[in-house]
């Protein structure tokens, strides 16, 4: 069953958004005292900061009323009505209600634009008779449905209209949602605006779809999801690990898992070798200067740390490397022949993130980027790409992701460059996917000022989709940084630039690996390949001396002992290292092993050679024991 995000279903956008309103109305119905500030949507839920009052916090026991509440109100089926109003009235009712974080909210967006169209929704009519004024305290809104002695005893009691500032999008009715199909998930907390000086906030989350079944498919996934969340399997395994001492966002690559980077960064480099890539290496921070040319001052200031003086200058952390992969070229002298220039670098880059955000491998403030610049002629523009294409599917598929969501996004409306330059650029785009023979999606106007994209996205073990890679040109900075080649009239020319990364960050790749795999990394790529188990410790003599020769072969080995064999066995399934060789008295005369692969499946004897032999093979063709 397809899981659709609120990006890819505008359906579920709307019932996700309105749901968050539905539930601040039942929960301002429910609850005395408690104050709304924002409700957005999700990529697959929605959630509803509220300021709760501090002597009766909510909790997760909570969520089944405030649930229940929700269904009342979609029952009521009622409809979601559009208000434009000034802002001086948006002002009367907010305070008329004393919601000052609503207040605070309509002030920001009046500072942003003085003259910014204000729209409220209404949950329910607010012209309907019976309702109470839409001006109303939500108190004294839940209060009007009290009967009134001249009540008319059939049907249920009508729902008082609730408002909230709003731009939409919402269905129509609250009837269009099935409660069924909607679930309150958690209670957290969250800062006003994400900043640590604010109130904290009562955060709840929930997620919802457009029928049942798909509700019972995404607890599913979630439950799947939860048994291969990277943090936790990267602590059971030892692969990572991110410390308060030293900060939020800032990854310590533990022994195991800095292995399996490096078996990454080996494959990723030979590969690019081969393909004509230069590797280089360049500086972590540089003078304030850089950005300001580059531009990133200017437009990616809030991702960058602060500035730091050192001696007379100012120098900032790179949040990217791609000025410095601009300094490399301007360092020489080029002319058309010389093109295309690819260099390439794992450089790392640090950005800032605010702490709230920051989660696992996924989102850190220091990351490695798996970067490549090239520069080339406009006519290299088609067959660079079909390069880049298809080296992401030699790299991804290398790791079992072939099955790619590829996104086209197109020349926006405020954009540098000529009209010819576009032209020429999106049209090799256009080439190169066809020539790959790739479907696409084209986000018309979604492209980067700079210039048009295209991204991939690869789809998990369990059917989850990640955004990896970023093919991006530029007709940018090579205008900024002045740079040029000769041509075949010895004329100065513009290098076209093209931005590219395939696993995107390392750190985020490994975070997708471990979840992907569930930690059972294959052979190849498994920090320790053969776990040699010793029955008793007159056997250590024997293991450690298959350890060295397995060592020599270039096998990542280790000796276990000191346990039943049961226990041992257990420990190193935990461990999830592919093969296990049992070492008993038998094999020692026999220089033979006991093979057992991950998961339990029993090879019997095997000849130490062969063992060895067979390791060596899966490890070079990438392929199984
Ligand atoms: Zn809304
Ligand atoms: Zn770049």
């Amino acid at each position: 069953m397809e899981l659709k995000t609120s990006d890819e279903s505008e359906n579920l956008l709307r019932i996700r958004h309105s749901c968050a309103h539905i539930m601040a109305m039942a929960v301002q119905r429910l609850f005395k005292g408690v104050q709304v500030t924002v409700g957005p949507w999700t990529d697959r839920g929605f959630f509803y900061d509220f300021a709760w009052p501090a002597d009766s916090p909510l909790t997760e026991k909570d969520l089944k009323k405030i649930k229940k509440e929700m269904a009342k109100i979609m029952k009521a089926n009622l409809p979601f009505v559009r208000e434009e109003v000034s802002a001086a009235e948006a002002e009367a009712r907010i305070r008329a209600q004393g919601e000052p974080y609503k207040l605070e909210i309509l002030q920001s967006i009046l500072e942003r634009d003085p003259n910014a169209p204000i729209t409220i929704y209404h949950i329910g009519d607010p012209n309907a008779p019976a309702a109470a004024p839409s001006a109303a305290p939500a108190a004294a809104a839940a209060a009007a449905e009290a009967p009134a002695a001249d009540a008319k005893p059939a049907g249920p009691k009508p729902v008082a209209p609730w408002w909230d500032l709003c731009a939409g999008p919402h269905v129509e009715r609250t009837g269009d949602i099935n409660p069924d199909a909607v679930e309150l998930e958690n209670v957290t907390g969250a800062y006003w605006r994400g900043d640590e000086s604010k109130p904290m906030l009562t955060r709840v989350y929930g997620t919802a779809w457009e029928t049942p079944d798909q509700l019972a498919a995404f607890k599913q996934l979630k439950e799947e999801a939860a048994k291969r969340d990277h943090r936790k399997l990267g602590a059971e395994l030892n692969l990572f690990s991110i410390q308060e001492s030293s900060g939020g966002g800032l990854v310590y690559w533990h022994p195991p898992g800095a292995m399996v980077r490096h078996l990454i960064e080996t494959f990723w480099k030979e590969l690019h070798l081969q393909r004509g890539y230069q590797l280089v290496y360049s500086p972590h921070i540089a003078k304030a200067d850089l950005w300001k040319t580059s531009g990133h001052l200017d437009f990616y200031r809030e991702n960058m740390y602060e500035q730091m003086q050192v001696e007379d200058e100012t120098y900032q952390l790179r949040p990217m490397n791609c000025p410095f992969h601009v300094s490399v070229y301007k360092d020489g002298y080029y002319s058309y022949r010389d093109l295309p220039l690819r260099l390439a670098e794992l450089g790392t880059v640090y950005r800032y993130e605010r702490s709230g955000t920051m989660h696992g491998l996924f989102r850190v403030r220091g990351f490695t980027q798996d970067d490549a610049h090239i520069f080339c002629l406009p006519n290299q523009i088609t067959s660079e790409i079909k390069g880049v294409l298809d080296l992401v599917e030699e790299i991804l598929g290398t790791f079992g992701f072939s099955d790619y969501e590829v996104n086209l996004s197109t020349r926006p409306e405020k954009s540098v460059g000529s009209d010819e330059i576009w032209t020429t650029a999106e049209a090799a785009l256009v080439e190169a996917l066809n020539a790959k023979g790739w479907k696409y999606q084209v986000d018309a106007g979604g492209g980067a000022f700079y210039g048009p994209k295209i991204d991939i996205k690869i789809r998990d073990a369990i059917g989850r989709k990640w955004q990896c890679s970023t093919v991006q040109l530029d007709f940018n900075l090579p205008e900024r940084f002045d740079m040029h080649y000769f041509d075949d009239a010895a004329a100065k020319q513009r290098p076209i630039m093209i931005h590219r990364a395939i696993f995107g960050s390392l750190e985020r790749f490994f975070g997708i690996l471990i979840e992907n795999y569930m930690g059972a990394f294959p052979l190849w790529l498994a920090p320790v390949q053969v776990r040699l188990l010793t029955v008793n410790d007159n056997l250590t003599e024997y293991a450690q001396s298959v350890a060295a020769q397995m060592r020599k072969a270039g096998v990542r080995c280790e000796v276990v002992g000191q346990a039943s064999i049961a226990k041992l066995i257990r420990n190193a399934e935990k461990a999830k290292t592919p093969v296990i060789c049992v070492v008993g008295n038998k094999e020692a005369e026999a220089n033979s092993l006991a093979v057992r692969l991950y998961g339990g499946k029993e090879l019997g004897s095997l000849p130490v050679q062969d063992v060895i032999s067979r390791v060596a093979l899966a490890t070079a063709t990438k392929g199984a024991f």
